[in-house]
């Protein structure tokens, strides 16, 4: 969703609200798909220098779990908060304000020529929102790390894991060490 913000960038204290009804974002990569379409509302005020963007919106995301790798889905629902630089000045705020001409490279990349990236924004805080490790639940038991069953759906029928004891492993080491002496 690209908006063209010029009758908000062109009248001091205008203000214009738009619902947010978009498909999900599919190309996250690295494990995450969005999974539902993301709703929600941004009120866009221009005060002077800035076009400020206000709202919310909610989306569902699945994600992989870095324990057992199975897909869990996750609610996200995060706030709008952007302050959007207005580049140059129109007639009115050279007359409300006498500020120094923006220089070209404060342009924020979400807004250029007077259109506003508002898909590029939701992408980028879902992006900013997601958990580094991932897990489907606190108690997830992860995969087995002799046969790589999902340990969440009992366990598998593997030995008892000596891993699970390392001090008996230990001891096992320093037994046999003693008994080449
Ligand atoms: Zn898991
Ligand atoms: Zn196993």
């Amino acid at each position: 969703m690209r908006l063209d913000l010029t009758e908000i960038v062109t009248h001091l204290g205008k203000q214009i609200s738009y619902e947010i009804d978009e498909p999900p974002i599919e190309d996250f990569g690295g494990g995450v798909w969005c999974v539902a379409p993301i709703l929600g509302h941004v009120t866009f005020t221009n005060t002077g220098r800035h076009v400020v963007a206000r709202g919310s919106f909610s989306t569902t995301v699945e994600l992989e779990c870095s324990r057992c790798l199975r897909a869990h889905s996750m609610l996200l629902e995060l706030p709008i908060e952007e302050e959007l630089q207005i580049a140059g000045h129109t007639i009115e705020m050279l007359e409300a304000a006498d500020e120094d001409e923006i220089p070209e490279e404060e342009r924020e990349p979400l807004f250029v020529d007077n259109i506003f990236d508002l898909t590029e924004l939701i992408r980028q805080s879902i992006l900013l929102a997601l958990p580094i490790k991932p897990l489907c639940s606190e108690e997830c038991r992860g995969l087995c790390p002799h046969c790589g069953a999902n340990l969440n759906d009992g366990p598998c029928g593997c030995p008892p894991d000596v891993d699970a004891n390392p001090f008996a492993a230990l001891a096992e080491i320093f037994e046999n060490e003693e008994s080449v002496e």
